[in-house]
Parts: C-alpha cells; sequence; structure tokens
C-alpha cells in the first residue's frame, strides 16, 4: 500500500516540530515554506540591534532534517489549498506546482498586523522575518551614520529619537537594546554628537509594558526601562505615521507629534493570509486576528484531513508564542501517527501546558513568569532566559555562535553584527514598487 501523505505548510515552531515528531511514522512527508531556513524568532531583535547574525537564528530546514529519511523539504509559496482535490497549490518563482495530500498539517504562522493601517508599515517595518531584521538593523544603525553628518540640529534630533510601538516582549526588548546601543556599545565612535543623546520612546496603548505578564511585573519592567533612559508612553495609541514622525493620542484627547526617522512596529499580530484560503474553501470561521477556528483536535470543523497548529490556530487561552506551536504540533503528530497505525490517540481534544513568559528589559535584566505565582526579576530572569533560550536553538553551531556573541555582547558592550547594507534599508520598499513586495507575488521567499 501506498504510503500515507502528509504534506506540512511551513517550517516555524510548528512545522519543524510536527516533521520531527513523525520522523518515525509510516509516512511520507513533504514539507513546503516559503523560506529554506527555519526561523527562531524569539532572537530577531538581537539580529535588528547587531548582537546576532542571521545564521544564527535561521539555519536551513534542509540541514536540520537532512538525516530524516521519510521528509522531502521544498521550497515555495503556497497560495492555494484545493480541499476538493487534496492539492496543496504553491509557486517557486514563476514555476507553479501542486502536492497532493491525504492530510495536510498548516503551520504557516502570523504575520505583523497595523489595526487596518498598513500604510504605516511603509515608514514602521515590523519584526517578523531575517529581512525585517535586516532592515530594522539598516535603519537603526544608518540613523546614526546620518546624524553624523548632519548640520541642522533639528533634523539630527529627528534622526536620534527612535519609536518603538508595542508594549509587549518585542517591544521592550527592542527598545531596551537599542537604549544600550546608544549609551554603551556606540560610546566615542562619533566626533558631532553623543550618541547617549539618543531619545528612545516606547509607545502602548495599555497601563503598563508587558500586560501577559501582569501588572507588578508590568511596573517593574516600565521602572527599569525607564531607569535605562527609555521613556514609556503608555495609554496611548499610534494615529498616524510618516517618514520624520509618529503621532500618538491619549484617551485623555491629547495628540503629540513625534519626530523620528527610526520606527519600530511591535505591536499586533494577524493570521497567515492562508487561513482565508481555508475558510473560503471549507466554510469555517476566522477570529478576529485572523486565525482559523478549529476543533478541540486541531482539524478543521468537517476536514478530518487538515490540521491548524501554530500561530494560525485559534483556540481559547492558547498565547501565539512558541509553546503553542510546539505543542499543537507534537499533538496533531501524534493523532496523525495513530491513524497510520489504525490505533486511537492517547489525547485526542488538544490541552495547553503553560510553561510561563519570558522576556528580556536589557542586558542582565529580565522577568520571568510561570502561572499565577512563580515570578523572577533581574539577574536570576536573565541567566533563566539565557538559558532557556540556548536550549530552544536549533543546532549545535547556531549555539556555539550565539554563545560567543553574547559573550562579546554582554561582557564588553561590544556588538559583532553591526553590518548593513543599502539593499537592506530599500529592497522592502523598492520589491513593493515592483508589485512583488509583502504579498511575495513574483518570488518565493520572506514577505
Ligand atoms: C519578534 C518575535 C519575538 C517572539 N518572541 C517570543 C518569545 O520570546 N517566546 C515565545 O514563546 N514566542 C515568541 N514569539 C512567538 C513565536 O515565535 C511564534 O508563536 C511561533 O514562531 C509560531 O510558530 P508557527 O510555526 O505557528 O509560525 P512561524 O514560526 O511564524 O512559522 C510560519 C512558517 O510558515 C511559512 N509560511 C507562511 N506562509 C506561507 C505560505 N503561504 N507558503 C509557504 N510557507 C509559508 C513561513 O515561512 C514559516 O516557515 C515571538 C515572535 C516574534 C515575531
Amino acid at each position: 500500500m501506498a504510503p500515507h501523505r502528509v504534506v506540512i505548510i511551513g517550517s516555524g515552531f510548528g512545522g519543524l516540530f510536527a516533521a520531527q515528531s513523525l520522523a518515525r511514522s509510516d509516512v511520507e512527508i513533504t514539507l513546503i515554506a516559503r523560506t529554506s531556513h527555519h526561523l527562531f524568532q524569539p532572537l530577531l531583535y538581537q539580529v535588528a540591534t547587531g548582537i546576532l547574525s542571521e545564521g544564527e537564528i535561521a539555519p536551513t530546514t534542509r540541514e536540520i532534517l537532512r538525516g530524516q529519511s521519510n521528509i522531502h523539504v521544498l521550497q515555495g509559496l503556497v497560495e492555494d489549498i484545493d480541499t476538493d482535490q487534496r492539492l496543496v497549490k504553491w509557486r517557486n518563482h514563476n514555476d507553479a506546482h501542486e502536492t497532493p495530500y491525504d492530510t495536510v498539517i498548516v503551520a504557516a504562522g502570523a504575520g505583523q498586523s497595523y489595526f487596518g493601517n498598513d500604510q504605516f508599515s511603509t515608514f514602521a517595518p515590523g519584526m517578523k522575518t531575517v529581512d525585517d531584521a535586516l532592515e530594522l538593523r539598516a535603519r537603526i544603525f544608518g540613523a546614526f551614520e546620518q546624524a553624523e553628518i548632519e548640520t541642522d540640529p533639528q533634523r539630527t534630533a529627528e534622526l536620534l529619537t527612535f519609536v518603538v510601538v508595542g508594549g509587549g516582549p518585542t517591544g521592550v526588548e527592542m527598545a531596551g537594546q537599542i537604549r544600550e546601543l546608544a549609551s554603551h556599545t556606540l560610546r566615542g565612535e562619533f566626533r558631532t554628537f553623543d550618541p547617549s543623546s539618543a531619545r528612545v520612546i516606547l509607545v502602548d496603548g495599555a497601563e503598563h509594558p508587558l500586560t501577559a505578564f501582569g501588572q507588578k511585573l508590568g511596573e517593574t519592567t516600565r521602572a527599569a526601562l525607564t531607569k535605562l533612559g527609555v521613556e514609556v508612553r503608555s495609554t496611548s495609541v499610534v494615529t498616524d505615521v510618516d517618514e520624520c514622525s509618529v503621532t500618538v493620542s491619549t484617551p485623555e484627547g491629547n495628540t503629540e507629534r513625534i519626530p523620528c526617522v527610526c520606527k519600530v512596529w511591535a505591536a499586533g499580530v494577524s493570521g497567515s493570509p492562508l487561513g482565508k484560503v481555508i475558510t473560503d474553501h471549507t466554510g469555517t470561521e476566522l477570529d478576529r486576528s485572523g486565525r482559523v477556528v478549529v476543533d478541540l483536535d486541531l482539524t478543521v470543523p468537517g476536514h478530518p484531513e487538515i490540521f491548524v497548529i501554530g500561530d494560525l490556530m485559534s483556540v481559547p487561552d492558547v498565547p501565539g508564542v512558541a509553546q503553542g506551536a510546539i505543542q499543537s504540533a507534537r499533538f496533531v503528530s501524534a493523532i496523525i501517527d495513530a491513524r497510520v497505525k489504525g490505533t486511537t490517540p492517547k489525547r485526542t481534544e488538544f490541552t495547553y501546558h503553560d510553561k510561563g513568559s519570558m522576556a528580556t528589559i536589557a542586558r542582565f535584566k529580565a522577568v520571568v513568569s510561570i502561572g499565577e505565582k512563580f515570578k523572577l526579576t533581574g539577574f536570576p530572569a536573565w541567566i533563566a532566559w539565557c538559558f532557556l533560550h540556548l536550549i530552544y536553538i536549533v543546532g549545535f553551531k547556531a549555539r556555539i555562535g550565539t554563545l560567543v556573541h553574547w559573550f562579546i555582547s554582554f561582557l564588553s558592550n561590544a556588538r559583532s553584527e553591526q553590518t548593513n547594507t543599502n539593499q537592506q534599508m530599500v529592497g522592502r520598499l523598492a520589491l513593493e514598487k515592483l508589485g512583488a513586495g509583502s504579498s511575495g507575488r513574483l518570488v518565493a521567499g520572506e514577505e
């Protein structure tokens, strides 16, 4: 009998862990992802701020899975899933392909949401991909370079003001790192200004940063950021973004235009467009964040052969974090394995085990929250953060490289990965002008 054909869409935490969990199953897997790498998103901010190289957080999927004989890895942009014919339709550049499946696992993740203001993305890039992180690196270091030759003090102030939108872990980590870069790493390198005079402003709609960590850790984080020199603007929403400014409003009706060149958008997520493809074909629902509402076993209602996992699934009380993707991947793999063997799976309803959350604020400072009771702050939290991230980074090579770069950055304040290029800075906007931009219409690559 022909082996059961499983197509996995995506090579993030969901796709990769599903593939690995099916390594010993009698299935023939095809993994299709629009990038050739597996991306460790939690460390993207370190690529953007010059601590790590992109290779350390994005090893190739092919290399990770080379020892797994039941898998075929393909790079391509999936555009459609024909749920009647059971075909995944995808493209690599201009070549169209179709791959048949008996079971499909959709692990296409989520993108940035600008809450209906997609035009903000032109000047305030998000941080979801390697391209995003490298563009931000070019924008951050580029702003300091331009400030060195600027003679108009007003323009210099604009160049040396960095606005980070979103007070979740990514926003907090970015704001903390830009501040440390300005205060320590770049000290003494410029002749016409003092880099430590740079302003870093964190804008967030909530009452305090890190809302998911509770009020106490949120206030601790605000105090730590303020001490570092980050200006934290809580209960403020961004109402406009242009090339040289961000406009923020408060519930009291105060509006402020903050002149700034470099902005980082770290607020809001929206499910991959493949969610809509699935709902169009199957009639199931999308939630408000564009994620697919699935049954308790993570299948699409009426389609036991279609699983949606990770950031793209909508399951109450499951946050869009790596553990959600990893646990859902292992859960659906066990179901598929049992089906192939003709046995009953141990679990038929997905339950999420919350292992806690952590975020770094700056060098030697982090916060950890596990359940209602266990909270950790400061240096011990930072050590726990380093340790856990090292464990989850994929591959020995990447772990060693990361460890070396962390030693350089955390012990001496230097950063080894400051290189940035014009193409990184303008590439996305140039592609958008060609009509090949964020939807990746021309190329199979990152959005
Ligand atoms: C900046 C940042 C920091 C984060 N920090 C943390 C953290 O500290 N802790 C934590 O637990 N979580 C963190 N997260 C969240 C965590 O990374 C995600 O929850 C997790 O990556 C979700 O895994 P996934 O497999 O569902 O999606 P992803 O990891 O996003 O993977 C999606 C995959 O699908 C592919 N894909 C998408 N569309 C298509 C298509 N049309 N065709 C083919 N392939 C496609 C992509 O290329 C990618 O391979 C962070 C996320 C970001 C962006």
